[in-house]
């Protein structure tokens, strides 16, 4: 699921952004509006309020909840900003506090939902501390939790393209770890949608090396997000693929396996069927079937070896 929220902007700026987010929920709301784009029905007298529009920058927020709408039931409990914050502290060089709300993050997380319930100095303390973790990835949770998107994008190619799937890859394994079923599958359709997007020079970039090893080094083997990324090289990758941006004994052992595997499950069984060929195809000698063994026996000849 993802939630609809408004960004956190200055007051002035804050208010003409919901001005616009409720003129677009009235005219999803009238089927005599819906036809006109909600940016038509926005705040355009001041430009400074433009970029703001619901369709342009905090579109994606406001109007891609999974109902289409950007009204949602008032009782969704994640939506719940009410009670008490916890206190996060990521990471250890140096270590980064955050606050959140604590009804916001245990309706998602099941690892803070156990944490914050029963008699944990956790709970007591509001204070959870995830050393091993990364700040800038938990950053992007929060984004998630509080604003419905994910802080990523770079449209730039090469490099810096496979460094957005990087940050994915280690959102998703952080995901994992708080236990956040809905935050995972957020990730993976953020993937999914860059692989399906063009970069700033007209062409699709694929997951390379270093992200093939994060989200090999740190997921379960049943993990989704490996069959994702191995199905992706399936369908789309020409076998240079596994060379580009790592060495080749980098190339996690088990996703090259996998490929493999998905690979002949996924074969044209029409294809034909290597044992009714002519056998010369996998013989030592060269080119032409009169140097094969079985000329030279049909000729009735004898010797051993054809000449070369
Ligand atoms: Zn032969």
């Amino acid at each position: 699921m993802i939630v609809t929220k408004y960004p956190r902007v200055s007051k002035r700026v804050s208010y003409s952004a919901e001005c616009a987010a409720v003129v677009a929920a009235l005219a999803i709301k009238f089927t005599s509006l819906q036809r006109l784009p909600t940016c038509s029905l926005s705040d355009y007298d001041n430009q400074e309020s433009k970029p703001l529009c619901g369709d342009v920058s905090i579109g994606s927020a406001i109007v891609t909840t999974a109902s289409g709408s950007i009204r949602i039931p008032k009782d969704d409990r994640i939506n719940n900003l009410s009670g008490r914050s916890i206190e996060v502290v990521v990471g250890l060089e140096p270590p980064i506090p955050f606050s959140v709300h604590e009804n916001l993050i245990c309706a998602s997380s099941d690892f803070f939902r156990k944490a914050m319930e029963g008699d944990w100095k956790e709970s007591k303390q509001l204070l959870v501390c995830l050393e091993d973790d990364d700040p800038d990835t938990f950053l992007v949770y929060l984004h998630w939790l509080y604003r419905g998107t994910l802080p990523v994008r770079i449209d730039e190619p090469g490099p810096l393209m496979n460094s957005e799937y990087l940050q994915l890859a280690k959102a998703y394994i952080l995901g994992d770890k708080l236990q956040d079923g809905d935050f995972k599958d957020v990730v993976i359709d953020a993937m999914i949608d860059k692989c399906k997007s063009t970069a700033s020079d007209g062409h699709r970039w694929f997951p390379v090396g270093p992200v093939l090893r994060c989200m090999y080094k740190n997921t379960p083997t049943s993990s989704k997000a490996r069959r994702l990324l191995v199905d992706i090289y399936v369908h789309h990758g020409p076998g240079h693929w596994t060379s580009d941006g790592a060495e080749q004994d980098e190339i996690p052992k088990d996703f090259l396996y996998e490929v493999t595997m998905a690979f002949m499950d996924k074969r044209d069984k029409n294809e034909e069927d290597p044992t009714q060929r002519p056998t010369c195809a996998y013989h030592e000698h060269g080119p032409g079937e009169t140097r094969c063994y079985k000329a030279r026996l049909r000729n009735g000849i004898v010797t051993r070896k054809a000449q070369s």
